[in-house]
């Protein structure tokens, strides 16, 4: 097999020490950036600006393309499905979402997921391995190439780490990824339109705290105790609850961004009032906003139902008299199995 490193796992600055180490200036970086990430060109032929000896000792060493598209789904709200095939054949996914403010992608991050949750499709698949930054990278000048193709000038303004895998299982792939996105000379999509989201890694949690990165956190608490969160999210077995609160509580005052706090509700299970006072009360006073997300129906976690219109609702309700910032996520695609895995565990099924 012909498998060759992406360039675009490369920052900028790595881009230039390598070429600097490989005899060329650190001009010759700059530009061969510029025709990835602004003339967005696909192949090292076409990049006519770039030195030809420049372009001949990249392309020995890298690759721009290692993902092709497998299967592409649109739903009628505009949401775009797209199923990849990795150079080692492994499927992944990726989204794109329409909203009112802008175009957002989410992004996979692993092939498969060793947490484990028991209402995730991505658990279902253990991890076979990372992605690596470029890969990663990737799936985002995908789906922009696709709209530039659409001739319609839209550009990718967000970006979602929540498609399938743990982003803080592959920190340093991730972290790399969301230096390139941010580029001011190449995609240049701002920390603040980027989220992050986590099962709820604590020594991590605290090193992306501690990290120059500006970029917007959300954690996966499902559930206001650890007897209730061990039962649907085995991880908490290995980092409880007080652990969790003690990374969030460290994140929150060394970078004093709000943190979003997910929570899937899932019907008689962590939907009750009950559960909403006890979620209040584990957040009291922190700087966080809720977010609902109603739970998307996987064929394998028959056990889980979707919570009543009702119970949302009444959620909803419980927490914002307890004084917190709540929201529900909008669902997008619901008819093209726009729910995280569901896409590539049913094409693996088949
Ligand atoms: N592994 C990370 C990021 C990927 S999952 C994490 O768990 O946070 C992104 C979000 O989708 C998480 O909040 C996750 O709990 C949620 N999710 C997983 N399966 C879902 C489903 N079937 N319906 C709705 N949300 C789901
Ligand atoms: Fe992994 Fe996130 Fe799914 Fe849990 S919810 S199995 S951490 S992808």
């Amino acid at each position: 097999m012909n498998t060759q490193q992406s360039i675009y796992g490369l920052t900028r600055d790595q881009l230039a020490a390598w070429l600097l180490a490989h005899g060329h200036r650190k001009g010759r970086a700059e530009l061969l950036w510029e025709s990835l990430y602004r003339k967005r060109l696909t192949t090292f032929e076409d990049m006519d600006e770039v030195h030809s000896d420049c372009l001949r000792l990249v392309e020995e060493h890298f690759a721009v393309e290692t993902l092709g598209e497998h299967v592409r789904q649109e739903s009628v709200d505009g949401t775009i499905k797209f199923l990849f095939r990795l150079q080692d054949g492994n499927l992944i996914e990726t989204v794109l979402m329409r909203h009112k403010f802008g175009l957002s992608v989410c992004v996979t991050t692993q092939v498969g997921c060793n947490i484990g949750c028991s209402f995730c499709a991505s658990g279902l698949l253990k991890k076979s391995r990372d992605l690596t930054s470029g890969e990663i990278v990737e799936q985002v000048m995908k789906v922009q190439l696709h709209l530039d193709r659409q001739g319609k000038d839209e550009r990718v303004t967000h970006i979602v780490v929540m498609g399938i895998g743990e982003p803080f299982d592959n920190y340093d792939h991730v972290t790399d990824f969301l230096r390139v996105i941010q580029d001011p000379k190449g995609l240049a999509i701002g920390p603040r339109h980027i989220t992050v989201s986590t099962s709820g890694l604590a020594d991590k949690i605290v090193e992306f705290a501690d990290s120059d990165l500006q970029v917007n956190l959300a954690i996966s608490l499902h559930a206001p105790n650890n007897e209730l969160r061990t039962r649907i999210m085995k991880i908490n077995r290995a980092i409880p609850l007080e652990k969790l609160m003690a990374a969030i509580d460290y994140y929150l005052s060394k970078t004093r961004r709000r943190l979003t706090i997910e929570y899937i509700l899932l019907k008689d299970v962590n939907d009750g009032t009950e559960q909403a006072l006890e979620l209040a009360e584990l957040l009291g006073e922190r700087f966080v906003n809720v977010n609902l997300i109603p739970y998307n129906p996987v064929d394998e976690h028959g056990q889980y139902q979707r919570s009543e219109h009702g119970s949302v609702l009444a959620f909803y309700d419980v927490l914002k008299k307890q004084g917190l910032s709540v929201s529900v996520r909008l669902e997008h695609g619901a008819d093209i199995d726009a729910a995280c895995g569901q896409l590539r565990s049913k094409q693996l099924s088949r």
